[in-house]
């Protein structure tokens, strides 16, 4: 848990290569990846290739239907 130091100043030298997946710098709440986009990556990759993004997340069917129903109302006739 010290991860927090008041001297830290020059010690921000990368001592690893960085993000195993794209090469750049890792970034400290995703180490050793660079950001999210890359654990994701890495992760699907454990998962052979076929994975999700858990932000992704799916409509509600009575949202959809609402949103439907209010599109045809306001539609114009064709
Ligand atoms: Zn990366």
């Amino acid at each position: 848990m010290g991860d927090v130091h008041p001297f830290r100043g020059k010690a921000d030298k990368p001592a690893k290569p960085g993000c195993p997946i794209c090469g750049k710098r890792s970034d400290t709440d995703h180490r050793p990846f660079c950001s999210a986009r890359c654990k994701q990556v890495d992760l699907g990759r454990w998962l052979g290739g076929d994975y999700r993004l858990p932000t992704e997340e799916v409509a509600e069917p009575e949202e959809v239907i609402a949103a439907l129903g209010a599109g045809e109302d306001q539609a114009p006739d064709r």
